[in-house]
């Protein structure tokens, strides 16, 4: 079967040249969205394999975060900026679920993902997520999905509607501005267990922050954080 999607897709390119996002050049069997040398050429943060690294540290104080782990760095001009963007704003969801299962792949050889029991997306706002189509954190996180077959749960973390204004300056408005923002159905049902929250990119954290104190509203719950980005500079 896979044999015949090769040749389909041979085939396909020879009248749909496929190109790399970043660099133009063409795409060989194999590879998706970004040619192998932008691929290997795009900063990698190794976050996965810091404990107490910057990310980690970025939530001390705040919530209690396991571990947490990005893939590359967010800033002006960055790569992973403007496959992000292309990502939430073109359309461009295989770029989640390529970016995703690249990563995927890297954390699950590592064994970051060996003491997990789900990965859950953080929901988007469902008004925003009919407008795009998809939820780009949820193709993120099928895409890790794909190299540590644990499920990904969609219907678990919801956003509450109370909307939340991430301009406020100081540590506790901004806490006051999140707290609340989501909740859980079904708290049975991630008592006990280790999740890993997957978001797109983390800049201030405060989504994150809210996230994982919803989730730990059920008892004994740990919460890990993925990104595909964070920022060089987090805002703590
Ligand atoms: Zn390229």
């Amino acid at each position: 079967m896979s044999h015949i999607k090769d040749i389909a897709d041979d085939f396909l390119s020879l009248f749909l040249p496929r190109s790399c996002l970043s660099c133009g050049a063409h795409l060989v069997r194999g590879e998706e969205v970004l040619c192998t040398g932008c691929m290997l050429d795009m900063a990698r943060t190794d976050f996965h394999l810091r404990r107490g690294n910057m990310l980690e540290q970025a939530f001390w104080g705040r919530c209690r975060v396991e571990k947490a782990a990005a893939f590359s760095v967010y800033n002006r001009g960055s790569r992973i900026r403007k496959l992000i963007h292309m990502l939430k704003y073109s359309g461009r969801k295989d770029i989640g679920t390529m970016l995703g299962s690249f990563y995927g792949s890297v954390l699950a050889e590592s064994g970051f993902m060996n003491d997990i029991d789900m990965i859950i997306p953080v929901p988007l706002d469902p008004a925003r997520e009919r407008h795009r189509g998809y939820n780009q954190s949820r193709c993120i996180a099928e895409g890790i999905a794909s190299h540590c077959s644990l499920p990904v749960r969609t219907d678990i973390l919801y956003r509450t509607g109370k909307s939340g204004s991430q301009t406020s300056r100081g540590r506790y408005e901004r806490w006051e501005n999140v707290e609340g923002l989501f909740a859980v159905h079904k708290p049975g049902e991630i008592t006990g267990r280790h999740i890993v929250l997957v978001d797109d990119v983390i800049t201030t954290g405060s989504t994150v922050e809210a996230c994982v104190v919803a989730l730990q509203s059920a008892p004994d719950t740990r919460v890990s954080v993925v990104a595909l980005a964070a920022a060089q500079k987090l805002t703590v």
